[in-house]
């Protein structure tokens, strides 16, 4: 009975996989490149009180894979926003709140989102870019407006690269979300302390190989480059990152494709914390607006202490400008946006783009690609499995539940495999 695996990147995606494949009984290894676990979830804390978060932040109510670990580990949540009455918008210089919106910009924006939905029950993956085909439907320009900011503030791509089908699956994600307490990177360092010593950091894959019946996996360790051998092989790592790597295993040409073409979003977040609450003298939601970094929100909300921390997001082509005076711009968005601000006295950046071990925040789906690539790609090669969020069906890619789920399901499709 074959049972050793290698899992490769220690994300939620790595470590459900590893964790269900040690309760199922195989012996498990899992190597990371970075120094800590959690990849794109990464919380961080200022002094003892506060904390906000780097990379995923939200779980939303629907997302019943995540909650239900986080629930085994005795995690708890707090509610964040609900939607869409906790929206706010930054539109033409004026700020507006959902209960400030104008009826006629109410209407755009029902009318936009109606269209969008019909999409989604038609399943339709028109070869239309979002832009395109907000043209080509003679959008408001009011809700073309939010609309193109959300392809930016949701799935981190530019409104003239995101397919419009994959976009329309915006409106499958739920109605309210939740953070975790205390911090998105508890769920993983509650995987990782189960699993022990079977992680092992800084230590980066360089070479995915097979020999005869078994396979090969070079690592980089401090000793130089060792290469260990096992019967199945879980790849999580970003197709962003993969794609750099040498693969020598029996790929179909869909899989190379896939693998070398599926875009990534670009996204800068930063992190500010002020001395005090200064905007909560006005309703503050989540603000949506045409500023350097398209999104803002409180991320303590319900943290204590008189300082709070607001999280800015830029994504997309505008973030390639943010880059560089991430913390100046951030400053900027927040002044125009609340004309009190006043210095922030802590600041934590990370540009996901270029950061090597994801080269960019999460993937999306251009024009047609959907149909080409998702319906009958298998996320698997003899045994070599694939996982990660850009695995996971279509409404939880780029979510901490697709990686969670992608994980689930590579490890069922060892266990299966071995079982029978
Ligand atoms: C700015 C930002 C905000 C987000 N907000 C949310 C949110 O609010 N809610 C939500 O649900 N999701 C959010 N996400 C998405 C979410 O973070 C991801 O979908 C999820 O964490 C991906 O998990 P994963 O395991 O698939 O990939 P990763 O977390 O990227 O894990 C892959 C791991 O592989 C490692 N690795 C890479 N190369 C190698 C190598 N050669 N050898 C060994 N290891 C390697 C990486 O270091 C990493 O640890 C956000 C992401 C970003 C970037």
């Amino acid at each position: 009975m074959s049972k050793r695996v290698i899992v490769v990147g220690a994300g939620l995606a790595g470590l459900t996989a590893a964790y269900e494949l040690t309760l199922a009984g195989f012996d498990v290894q899992l190597f990371e490149a970075r120094e800590r676990v959690g990849g794109r979830v990464q919380t961080v804390f200022f002094g003892a009180e506060q904390h906000g978060e780097l990379g995923a932040e939200f779980v939303d109510d629907n997302h019943t894979a995540l909650i239900s670990y986080a629930t085994q580990f005795n995690l708890m949540f707090e509610p964040a926003f609900k939607f869409p009455n906790d929206l706010c918008y930054y539109i033409d210089g004026n700020f507006s709140t959902q209960k400030t919106l104008l009826s006629q910009q109410l209407a755009e924006l029902d009318d936009v989102y109606q269209q969008l939905d019909q999409l989604l029950s038609q399943l339709a993956d028109p070869a239309q870019t979002l832009a395109q085909w907000l043209t080509a439907h003679s959008i408001a320009p009011f809700a073309c407006k939010v609309v193109r900011q959300q392809s930016y503030g949701m799935y981190a791509a530019d409104p003239e690269a995101i397919g419009v089908g994959f976009f329309a699956y915006s409106g499958t994600s739920g109605d309210r979300n939740l953070r975790i307490q205390g911090g998105s990177t508890q769920l993983a360092t509650a995987f990782a302390d189960f699993l022990g010593d079977r992680i092992h950091l800084n230590t980066p894959v360089r070479r995915i190989g097979q020999q005869e019946q078994t396979l090969a996996v070079s690592l980089e360790t401090v000793q130089g480059q060792v290469e260990v051998f096992t019967d199945w092989i879980v790849i999580t790592i970003p197709w962003s990152v993969l794609r750099h790597l040498s693969i020598e295993v029996s790929l179909t040409e869909p899989q190379r494709e896939a693998i070398a073409h599926l875009p990534y979003g670009t996204s800068v977040k930063t992190l500010l914390q002020y001395s005090n609450r200064f905007w909560q003298q006005s309703s503050f939601g989540l603000v949506v607006g045409e500023t350097p970094y398209q999104t803002v929100w409180e991320s303590t909300a319900t943290q204590t202490g008189e300082a709070g921390i607001l999280a800015c997001t830029s994504s997309g082509t505008p973030s390639r400008n943010v880059a560089g005076h991430s913390v100046e711009l951030a400053q900027q968005t927040v002044s125009a946006l609340y004309p009190n601000a006043h210095k922030a006295i802590a600041t934590a950046t990370h540009d996901w783009s270029t950061d090597p071990w994801s080269q960019g925040s999460y993937c999306y789906f251009a024009p047609r690609d959907l149909k080409s690539w998702r319906c009958d790609l298998p996320y698997f090669a003899g045994r070599v499995i694939f996982a990660g969020e850009h695995t996971a069906s279509v409404e939880y890619c780029g979510y901490m539940e697709g990686a969670i789920r992608s994980g689930q399901r590579a490890a069922a499709q060892i266990s299966a495999f071995v079982i029978t």
